[in-house]
């Protein structure tokens, strides 16, 4: 039995380790830039675990929270470890089993209670884990709320109760069909329903498979899954839907001819589409379409999307009559931007569609249902559809910088770039006349900045890329002294 002193000294390690890999900025921070993450076993232990459940129990003062995980090898264990810590300080548990993030988020608002915690780590490989802690609106916590968790988790200050005072554990059953009822009250059911379309899930064997299968069941689709068994080490593709592990669904979409394909992450709140050639698309432009046809319906409406969008969502704003809210990178800025805001729609260039009359969270099975209502609509299909939108070409490139001069060098480049219009609310964006923008940000995990270009043809964005990666080299020398 390791004294509490030992026990002490080693989470005191593990943060730091934790800290090294970008996730945790300074050594009070538990919170990434989406919920507790690290490697299970090194970085985040069952040990943490009831100690950050003690935590969040004591933040939420005792009340009554939904507690469900995805379908990792480590989430049964951490999952009664946060459960044990959260019972510790008195709060009451519905336990809800493994389930998509967004059901999660959804039955804490559909039953009114104080929040939820869901262990998950969304896309990240099968090794690790993590904490999603969620408040009563069913949006993860502000960064306010999630530093009174730190202060409470770093200075000890867990309220434990009494024996007779102990949180209890019930079943909450039901969960996914209410979430399957609350996404069809957003789209035409009859006229989807018509079509009988044929459609492919890629779920990555992960939660994705348990909610998404039978809402299209319930829209008159065929549904064909693949790695449609549950299965935490992730046999058939890596959990994030990059276009690299999405081949596979490619080729069926294509093979049996289906009508679309869908692909989402470990957790099943960002969705990526695949046309019924079997072309792969990113975030940006799905978002742009669910825009476009949201914007034809509710003109005026305000747009929430972080600065590293594509102009393509500017571009429908402007010829519809929306208008865009740029946020800084990261899905709960887009979330409580929306709800800050009392705004209608986000995105994400990553996959991530905010639908807020459902919920201002982002949700892949409701923009699965927005894009079906979309193609139903309008009888088109999706590579006609996407076809339909304005186009550009996506650069990418990367800098090396220490650490210690990433905002320096930063701050001068945004002084350089003062004539232009630019965003400096996440790195440095620059939007220039020709509809060419660029994004450079440091990196939160690596020692480099990330530049991203677009343009209307391909040579302008890899010039962009070019001439940005040279001024970045010549003003990290600069700071340097
Ligand atoms: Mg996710």
């Amino acid at each position: 039995m390791p004294s509490k002193r030992g026990f002490k000294k080693r989470v005191k390690t593990q943060i730091y380790s934790l800290e090294r890999r970008g996730h945790m900025l300074s050594p009070r921070r538990l919170f990434g830039t989406n919920g507790i993450r690290g490697v299970v076993n090194k970085e985040l232990t069952s040990e943490m675990a009831i100690k950050i459940g003690s935590s969040v129990g004591t933040f939420f003062k005792h009340g009554t929270l939904i507690v469900g995980h995805d379908a990792r090898t480590s989430s049964p264990m951490l999952t009664k470890a946060v459960i044990a810590g959260l019972n510790a300080v008195g709060c009451n548990i519905l336990f809800v089993g493994m389930v998509p993030t967004p059901t999660l988020q959804y039955a804490i608002k559909n039953h009114k209670l104080d929040g939820g915690v869901i262990i998950t780590a969304s896309h990240n490989p099968p090794e690790y884990n993590g904490i999603k802690v969620i408040w009563n609106d069913g949006i993860e916590l502000s960064r306010d709320q999630e530093i009174a968790i730190e202060n409470i988790f770093f200075d000890e200050k867990m309220r434990y109760v009494k024996w007779n005072e102990i949180g209890t554990i019930r079943d909450l059953f039901g969960v996914v069909d209410d979430y399957v009822e609350a996404i069809k009250k957003h789209v035409n059911v009859e006229r989807i329903t018509k079509k009988h379309y044929r459609v492919v899930i890629d779920a990555a064997n992960s939660v994705g498979n348990l909610a998404t299968p039978y809402l299209l069941r319930d829209l008159g689709c065929k549904v064909i899954t693949i790695n449609g068994n549950i299965d935490g080490t992730f046999p058939g593709r890596l959990p994030e839907p990059r276009v690299e592990n999405l081949t596979e669904l490619a080729s069926t979409v294509k093979a049996i001819d289906a009508d679309l394909g869908v692909a989402y992450d470990g957790d099943a709140d960002r969705s990526v589409f695949v046309d019924e050639n079997g072309e792969i698309y990113w975030g940006d432009k799905t978002f742009a379409l669910v825009e476009k046809y949201f914007l034809k319906d509710n003109p005026d409406e305000k747009i929430v999307t972080p600065v590293s969008s594509s102009t393509l969502v500017k571009d429908i704003a402007d010829a519809y009559n929306g208008e865009i809210v740029w946020t800084k990178v990261g899905s709960v800025t887009v979330s409580q931007t929306m709800k800050k805001m009392k705004t209608k729609l986000g995105g994400e260039e990553n996959g991530g569609i905010f639908y807020g009359p459902h919920q201002s969270v982002r949700d892949g099975a409701m923009a699965t249902a927005l894009v079906l209502n979309i193609m139903a609509k309008t009888n088109k299909k999706l590579s006609q559809l996407i076809g339909e939108l304005p186009k550009y070409f996506i650069e990418k490139g990367k800098v090396e910088c220490p650490e210690n001069l990433k905002e320096k060098a930063l701050e001068k480049l945004a002084e350089q770039m003062k004539g232009f219009n630019i965003s400096t609310i996440d790195g440095v964006k620059v939007w220039f006349k020709d509809r060419s923008a660029i994004l450079i940000r440091p990196s939160g995990t690596e020692p480099i900045y990330r530049l991203y270009a677009e343009a209307k043809n391909e040579q302008k964005a890899k010039q962009l890329v070019n001439k940005y990666s040279l001024k970045l080299e010549k003003l990290i020398d600069s700071v340097k002294g």
